[in-house]
């Protein structure tokens, strides 16, 4: 297999896992990357050291000093120079990204867009940023709110979205004034060093202070200097709910602020009006794209029992052509899962929803022989199940989509949000009636819910995340951005008196 992309990308057998911008560190302890695509060793990258995580902190706190007083616009100009970046390398990034974490190349490529989508939006927001005027009940006194940078944001990231999380966090909080420490997950760590080997071109070709947008590297225990550390003010944490309950509760007692992006559970209703084509290809692409992988993966379908039939047979008939193999062959359709302990789990998961009485339409299995070597690549399935099902109310990261049955939309509502999660919903439907109720104050508990469109993939100009175990946090567009800066509210007295509050007054 042709892999010079990773040459292009400057990444090595062994690659430094600690970088500061211009400056890389390489503690000679190491965490192999193997790639899920044929179960080949792809590079080394090294383990940041407790000592090497503080040279980084003393970096990034005194980039801040600079940073913050830097215009922001002129802050959006680096960020403007990394997007012109990533459309340069936009090709060899999106063939690492599905190498490493084994989406599909059109996935890969997709996911390097969105760093360039974001980098776009950030730009202009560095011109906006904006705070409001106030009416003060005093006279000749003026009160208004501005936004000020944080410090030093730390970001925890999942190992499916390998780049695209990163830049969703550290290109807004670029413009917003603070600095960026990244953690990237242990299971997709050249993913990081390729994205900080970008940006130190840009870093060389400008004036930017050394540490604002620095890496480390390492499992969890990496992550604990983070979240245990009050000199980051924020820590923005993609993955698991599991992850997500300890990182909240620890950064909560320090006081520290999080943006939480854990776990989906996302449902499709189908209507009786719904387009059968629309669909098909929604709850197809969602279900089975990333190989299950998603946050915002479909796990469950939700179908009125008029068409259940008709929805089944033809869902069972489309998984009947899907192609599974390596991610990098554009003809394929699923590629490989992440790991062998995701196979288990998936393995687990199958097993558990059958002993609860569920039934497999679309069986599944591992794949073996030429071409599935790695033992990572399993067939997406479909399970008839019911709704309260402990399994059918956890994520498991995998193709498994549970077909459901309902009768009343009322009842269908309450199905899609029984869950613990709160990602993303959607409801198929051609009636005004019902799509305006699923968006009702009654309807989707979800932080996303659409009409006609699948749970999966969003737009970056959105605000992105969800409720419940999903954690509650907002990353990418609208006023996300707010959670990266500190609201001051301003009071100016150009008066010669000074009138108090309640009345007071002294007898100076
Ligand atoms: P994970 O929870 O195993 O790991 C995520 C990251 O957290 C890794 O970098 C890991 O090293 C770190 N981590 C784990 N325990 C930690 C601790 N105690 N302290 C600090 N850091 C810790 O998740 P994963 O398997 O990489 O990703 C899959 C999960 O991520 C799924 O549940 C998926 O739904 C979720 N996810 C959510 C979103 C979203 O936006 N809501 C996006 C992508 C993935």
């Amino acid at each position: 297999m042709d892999t010079t992309f990773l040459q292009t990308l400057g990444l090595k057998d062994q690659n430094a896992g600690t970088s500061t911008g211009l400056k890389t560190m390489d503690s000679g302890q190491y965490i192999e990357s193997y790639t899920p695509v044929n179960g080949q060793l792809i590079g080394k990258v090294s383990q940041t050291t407790p000592e090497e995580y503080e040279q980084v902190m003393a970096a990034a706190q005194a980039a801040f000093k600079t940073w913050r007083t830097t215009p922001a616009p002129v802050r959006g100009e680096i960020v403007r120079q990394y997007g012109l970046k990533l459309r340069e390398y936009k090709d060899e990034l999106g063939r690492l990204v599905s190498y490493e974490m084994g989406k599909s190349l059109q996935e890969g490529w997709g996911e390097v867009q969105e760093m360039i989508d974001i980098c776009d939006f950030a730009v202009g927001l560095s011109r906006q940023l904006y705070g409001l005027t106030m009416h003060s009940e005093r006279p000749n006194h003026r009160m208004y709110e501005q936004w000020h940078p944080l410090g030093v944001v730390g970001i925890i990231s999942a190992f499916n979205f390998p780049v695209a999380v990163w830049s969703w966090n550290s290109m807004i909080a670029l413009v917003c004034g603070d600095v960026t420490v990244w953690k990237a997950s242990e299971k997709a760590p050249l993913c990081a060093v390729a994205c900080q080997n970008i940006l130190r071109e840009v870093l060389k070709e400008n004036d930017v202070p050394e540490g604002i947008s620095s890496i480390i590297n390492g499992d969890y225990k990496i992550g604990e200097l983070m979240t245990n550390d009050t000199r980051m003010p924020l820590i923005s944490a993609t993955g698991s709910t599991r992850m997500g309950k300890i990182v909240g509760a620890t950064v909560a007692a320090r006081m520290g602020k999080t943006i939480l992006e854990l776990g989906g559970n996302n449902a499709i209703i189908v209507t009786p009006s719904a387009d059968i084509n629309v669909v098909l290809t929604g709850a197809l692409f969602g279900a089975v794209g990333t190989a299950g992988q998603r946050c915002t993966t479909t796990r469950r379908l939700i179908v009125h029992d008029s068409i259940y039939n008709e929805v089944k047979e033809k869902m069972t008939k489309a998984y009947g052509q899907l192609r599974i193999g390596n991610p990098l062959d554009q003809n394929n359709h699923v590629g490989p899962l992440i790991d062998k302990d995701a196979v288990q789990n998936y393995l687990n998961a199958l097993e558990a929803v059958q002993q609860e009485g569920g039934k497999l339409l679309v069986s599944g299995g591992v794949l073996e022989g030429e071409g599935y070597e790695s033992g990572c690549y399993v067939k997406p399935c479909i399970v008839e199940a019911e709704h309260d099902y402990k399994t059918v109310h956890t994520e498991t990261f995998a193709p498994i989509l549970y077909l459901i049955k309902y009768s009343e939309l009322e009842e269908a509502i309450a199905i899609q949000n029984e869950v613990p999660q709160g990602l993303s919903s959607a409801i198929m439907t051609n009636d005004l009636r019902e799509a305006e109720r699923f968006l009702s104050a009654a309807g989707s508990d979800c932080g996303i819910a659409n009409v006609n469109i699948g749970t999966s993939g969003a737009e970056i100009g959105g605000a992105f995340g969800g409720e419940k175990e999903t954690g509650g946090g907002r990353e990418s567009g609208s006023d996300a951005w707010k959670a990266y800066m500190r609201r001051q509210t301003n009071t100016i007295n150009y008066s010669t008196t000074v009138p108090l509050a309640q009345g007071i007054k002294f007898d100076l």
